[in-house]
């Protein structure tokens, strides 16, 4: 994905946020997030109804073991194994995601 290109984790966090603020999704915002080959904005539009809440998860601790080099011999203040591989988590783009489908009443 380039920068600025719209992907699926765009459109969770914007209905979180406003799930959140108890916001609805203007059409722009529809619009603004439509991403060629992934979805419409008559996609969002019809996911934004669907989902019901959405619940992010980022790792906030270290992991087990460098993905790189499978070590776990990690210098704990620059944060990264000694094979070179940052360990930064706030830089981790390991995210899970909670989807709730809307209940059929609203
Ligand atoms: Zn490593």
């Amino acid at each position: 994905m380039s920068p600025g290109t719209p992907d699926s984790l765009h459109l969770l966090l914007w209905i979180e946020h406003l799930r959140a603020t108890d916001k609805p999704m203007r059409p722009e915002q529809a619009d603004q997030l439509a991403a060629p080959g992934l979805f419409t904005a008559a996609d969002v539009r019809e996911l934004e109804a669907m989902i019901g809440s959405v619940e992010i998860y980022h790792r906030a601790a270290l992991p087990l073991r460098c993905y790189a080099c499978g070590g776990d011999d990690f210098d704990l203040v620059a944060l990264a194994c000694r094979c070179g591989v940052g360990l930064d988590f706030m830089d981790c783009d390991s995210i899970a995601a909670v989807l709730r489908k809307a209940s059929a009443a609203s």
